[in-house]
């Protein structure tokens, strides 16, 4: 990473003092996680914000809530949904965001306890800005975040932190989300009968009567 990515990573970390308790430590973490300096990460870390105020919770520090963000692969600004997982602590590994691939940059924030949800929403004007921006027209030419020159990226991102959430975001009332029981999860082990490595015992599957993992399986799914 150049030295001068990492000094606005930090400088970025010491602005995120505003967002209160560790917010500079998170915003800091959030720009080192995501790997570079770019306008969606920080839309989508301060969308994952007004969630937890709209839905008057704290980030999800157990598995708790869920987030479905509604971006999709193969179009830019996919790098809201890192912004959202961080802000909210809904993320990948926790099982707790799912992508809906609407190619839109909302999502809604569900507490999977009261099944109350907020939805939050960029407002068209915000998106339609940044897709004008020197930053996303050098990325359609085809260059890599890493080497939109900073002045350009550090432009965006200062750009977006002297907006308010009113100016950047439809923020919904709360309302019922008619979310699944999930089933429990699993502490169970099993090894598969063919490759020898560990399954979760719930995602194994059973061939001749004896346990193996989907690949060794040869199904489909
Ligand atoms: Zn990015
Ligand atoms: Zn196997």
């Amino acid at each position: 990473m150049k030295p001068e990515q990492v000094s606005t990573m930090q400088y970025f970390g010491e602005k995120g003092k505003a967002f209160g308790e560790l917010g500079d430590k998170l915003f800091e973490s959030a720009f080192f996680i995501h790997g570079h300096v770019c306008g969606g990460m920080p839309l989508g870390y301060r969308a994952g914000l007004a969630a937890l105020k709209g839905l008057g919770c704290d980030r999800e520090l157990n598995m708790a809530k869920l987030v479905f963000v509604e971006t999709g692969t193969g179009h830019a600004a996919g790098c809201f949904a890192d912004g959202v997982q961080m802000a909210t602590g809904c993320t990948f590994g926790k099982g707790l965001i799912q992508r809906t691939e609407y190619g839109k940059w909302a999502f809604s924030l569900v507490d999977k306890a009261t099944k109350k949800a907020v939805r939050v929403s960029v407002r068209p004007e915000v998106m339609e800005a940044s897709f004008k921006s020197p930053f996303v027209q050098m990325r359609h030419k085809g260059v890599k975040p890493t080497d939109v020159p900073l002045d350009i990226s550090k432009a965006l991102v200062e750009n977006l932190l002297t907006k308010s959430d009113e100016d950047l975001f439809t923020v919904s009332e709360v309302f019922d989300y008619p979310l699944a029981e999930a089933p429990k999860p699993c502490f169970d082990l099993v090894n598969c009968s063919v490759c020898g490595e560990v399954i979760a015992e719930n995602k194994a599957r059973v061939k001749e009567g004896k346990p193996v993992c989907l690949p060794c399986s040869g199904y489909k799914g």
